[in-house]
């Protein structure tokens, strides 16, 4: 679809103003810049809170509060196997956004990370959104604050600028269009060729999709801290041990592993790829929460995760994501918080260019 074309998607009012330039070296704009990104740490469980849980069925309660609250659980592939087998819908960043807009529960509670349940916000708006541990950030969200993003766009003319679904609704509401990994190339190929395209806040998929979609983007200089940890040495010699296994990837994950992949692909579409494909065996470089969905998929297939630089860490779990526990999902549907809210113009903001990649998808 061609936006120009389009007066629903770009109505007439949307302004495409060129901005006054500022030189990079002014904004002082770099990744050696961008604010130090905290360890996450998660909200802890008060005694009283353990004691009250001692004992208790979890899952039947929480299957008991969601009845009684009308409340639908939405889950990313990344959560645990547990919050996973709880929930109502799992899937990734699209499919999520596509479930959130559509539920008609009075409860949408978002086992996901922060800026997930923004969305759910942003399309739902007048929903109850939950999160179980609201310190469930992100390290590509985390490293775009929208003051800087706002600074960096404005150094362009003619700019356009495309947002991967992993950053604020403040970031959102900076951005032209909101694509998610499932649709990016889509999103990308759809901009005209006379606008400068910005692309944030992950650079590795942005440089994956300017090789895959032949266009020249500027890329904002952040990345996720669990698809960079994948070392390329270990998986060569993995490789080399399961020659049967094919290596499939994430376009988050640097060039280097993305090069030796034999299938890229969102989350989803690694999933279907597992499925559908005759091999026997895989080597997986994304979140391994994945892996649950998987070998439930297809149990007769051998799952082999990516090995991070470091043997002894789980870095490719994201310690964002393994914030929530089933405690938290039970504590949070009983109390209805924590609530994600959100000022009514900021969500409209943000929701201008969500509707348009929905509309496009
Ligand atoms: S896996 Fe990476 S992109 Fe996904 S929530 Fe965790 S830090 Fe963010």
């Amino acid at each position: 679809m061609n936006f120009e074309k389009s007066g629903e998607i770009f109505p007439n009012s949307f302004d495409f103003t060129d901005k006054p330039g500022k030189s990079q070296a002014e904004l002082e704009l770099s990744p050696m810049n961008l604010p130090h990104l905290p360890t996450p740490s998660p909200t802890e469980l008060t005694a009283a809170q353990r004691a009250e849980l001692a004992g208790l069925d979890l899952d039947a309660e929480i299957l008991r509060l969601k009845k009684e609250r009308n409340a639908v659980i939405l889950a990313h592939y990344y959560q645990e196997s547990e919050i996973q087998d709880l929930a109502d819908f799992i899937g990734d960043s699209l499919q999520l956004a596509r479930e959130a807009k559509a539920s008609s529960a009075d409860v949408i509670l978002f086992a996901g990370v922060h800026f997930m349940a923004e969305v759910a916000k942003i399309l739902n708006p007048t929903r109850t959104v939950l999160v179980p541990d609201m310190a469930a950030g992100c390290s590509l969200a985390d490293g775009c604050p929208a003051d800087k993003f706002r600074a960096w766009k404005a150094q362009y003319d003619n700019a356009f600028a495309i947002s991967y679904i992993n950053c604020s609704a403040a970031v959102k509401a900076e951005s032209d269009l909101i694509c998610t990994s499932s649709n990016a190339e889509k999103m990308v190929l759809s901009v005209p060729k006379d606008k400068t395209l910005l692309f944030g806040p992950d650079r590795n998929l942005g440089n994956y999709l300017m090789k895959k979609t032949g266009r020249e983007m500027i890329l904002w200089p952040g990345s996720c801290m669990v698809h960079e940890t994948f070392s390329l040495k270990r998986l060569l010699a993995l490789k080399r041990k399961n020659p049967e296994a094919k290596i499939i990837a994430h376009p988050e994950c640097e060039p280097h592993i993305l090069d030796e992949s034999e299938f890229i692909g969102s989350t989803a579409a690694l999933l279907k790829f597992v499925q559908n494909d005759s091999a026997p065996a895989f080597i997986v470089a994304t979140e391994s929460g994945i892996l649950h969905q998987m070998k439930k998929a297809a149990p007769e297939k051998e799952l082999i995760p990516a090995p991070p630089e470091e043997e002894s860490c789980s870095c490719n779990e994201c310690p964002y994501m393994r914030l929530n526990t089933p405690e938290k999902v039970y504590l949070a549907l009983r109390d209805l918080q924590p609530e994600l809210k959100m000022n009514e113009s900021d969500r409209r903001a943000a929701e201008l260019p969500m509707e348009r990649m929905l509309a496009l998808s």
